[in-house]
C-alpha cells in the first residue's frame, strides 16, 4: 500500500465571509492511497474553529498514515487515530477515513453510499450561502442566485445590520426558503430579538445562534423560537448529540468537523434516535469532499453542500449540479475525476 498527499490552495471566486473573518484562500490537503490497482482519495479541510489549520494538517498527517493498515478495517482505522488524538485533527481523520472507502468502494465497483448501503433517495435541494459583506453586496448575491435558479438561501448573519440584511434580502427573493447562519455571533437577548424578525420573514431554520458552549442559552431560545435552532459550531463530536437534543431542534453535520463520513453517519444515527432535524453541511472544500457528504445527503432534511460551487479553481469535476439539485454519482468511489 502507498499513501501520499499533497496541499493545494483553492480560491474562492468572491472572498467567503462569516461573523468571525473573511478569506479567499482555503488550503486543502488531498490524500490518495493506492493498492492493488485502485487508488482511494479523501480530503482534508481543515477550519481554525476546530482547532485545524494547513500547517497543523501537514504537521499530523504523516504521522497517522501507519494507521491506515488494512483498507476494510474501519472500526481499527478509527480506533488508532483515536488512540493517538481522542479529539483533535477531525479533518485529517476525515481524509484518512475517505480514502479507505473509496478505495474499497473502488475494490466492490459501486459507489460509496452503495457499499454503506445508504438510501438512494434524492438529495434534498442545497442552499447557496450569500455570506457576509456590506449590504448592497450582499443584495446582489441574493439577486444572482435567484437569477441562477436557486430555491434556497443561506445567509451569513452576525453584524449590527442583522435585522436590515434579512429584510433587505426577503424583498430580494420573497419566493425563496430563507435560511440564517449566526455562527455564534449574537448574545441572549440580542437573539430573541432577531427570532421575532426571522420569524416574521419566514426564516426556515437557524444556525448556531449564541456561542457554541451556550448551551443553556440555546434551550431558553428554543422554548421561545418558532423557528427551528440547530447547532453547527456546538457539535464536534459524535458524543454531543445527545447532550445537544436538550438544546437545540436539528444539527448540522460536516464530514471534516465530525471525523469522516462515518463518523458523520454515527452522529445522524444518532440524533433520528433523538428526534433531532439533520442538516448535511460541509467546508468551504472541493467536489472531492462535497461527493463524499453527497453519500449521505439522501438521509439528510436540508442540505448545504454549495462548498465547492463558491470556488474559481474546483480541482475535481463530476458533480452534476443544477442549481441547488445535485445527482447523487452513480461511478464507482467518490465519483468524481481531478481535473
Ligand atoms: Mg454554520
Amino acid at each position: 500500500m502507498s499513501v501520499t498527499h499533497e496541499t493545494l490552495e483553492l480560491h474562492t471566486r468572491q472572498p467567503f465571509g462569516i461573523a468571525r473573518w473573511t478569506h479567499s484562500v482555503y488550503p486543502r490537503t488531498f490524500v490518495s492511497l493506492t493498492q492493488g490497482g485502485h487508488t482511494g482519495r479523501g480530503e482534508a479541510a481543515p477550519n481554525a474553529f476546530y482547532g485545524e489549520t494547513a500547517a497543523t494538517v501537514q504537521a499530523v498527517l504523516p504521522g497517522l498514515l501507519d494507521c491506515l493498515q488494512d483498507p476494510w478495517d474501519w472500526d481499527g482505522l478509527h480506533a488508532a487515530m483515536t488512540a493517538r488524538f481522542p479529539h483533535h485533527h477531525p479533518s485529517v481523520k476525515c481524509a484518512l477515513e475517505m480514502a479507505a472507502l473509496e478505495w474499497c468502494a473502488l475494490s466492490a465497483g459501486v459507489p460509496v453510499w452503495k457499499l454503506l448501503g445508504l438510501s438512494p433517495a434524492p438529495v434534498p435541494e442545497s442552499s447557496f450561502t450569500v455570506s457576509l459583506a456590506e449590504l448592497p453586496a450582499m443584495r446582489q448575491q441574493a439577486r444572482e442566485a435567484v437569477q441562477a435558479g436557486y430555491g434556497v438561501l443561506k445567509v451569513k448573519l452576525g453584524t449590527e445590520q442583522d435585522m436590515q440584511i434579512v429584510e433587505a434580502l426577503r424583498e430580494e427573493a420573497p419566493a425563496v426558503s430563507l435560511r440564517v447562519d449566526a455562527n455564534a455571533a449574537w448574545n441572549r437577548h440580542g437573539a430573541r430579538r432577531m427570532l421575532e424578525v426571522l420569524d416574521a420573514a419566514g426564516v426556515a431554520l437557524v444556525e448556531q445562534p449564541l456561542a457554541a458552549d451556550d448551551l443553556e442559552g440555546h434551550a431558553e431560545l428554543r422554548r421561545f423560537s418558532r423557528v427551528p435552532i440547530m447547532a453547527d459550531e456546538s457539535l464536534h463530536h459524535v458524543s454531543d448529540v445527545p447532550t445537544l437534543s436538550r438544546s437545540f431542534d436539528a444539527v448540522n453535520l460536516k464530514l471534516a468537523k465530525l471525523g469522516g463520513p462515518l463518523q458523520a453517519l454515527n452522529a445522524l444515527r444518532t440524533a433520528r434516535a433523538l428526534k433531532m432535524g439533520v442538516m448535511i453541511g460541509c467546508m468551504i472544500e472541493s467536489s472531492l469532499g462535497i461527493a463524499a457528504a453527497v453519500s449521505l445527503a439522501g438521509l439528510c432534511d436540508w442540505a448545504d453542500l454549495d462548498g465547492a460551487l463558491l470556488l474559481s479553481d474546483d480541482p475535481y469535476s463530476g458533480l452534476e449540479w443544477q442549481a441547488g439539485h445535485v445527482q447523487r454519482p452513480t461511478a464507482a468511489g467518490w465519483g468524481v475525476a481531478r481535473r
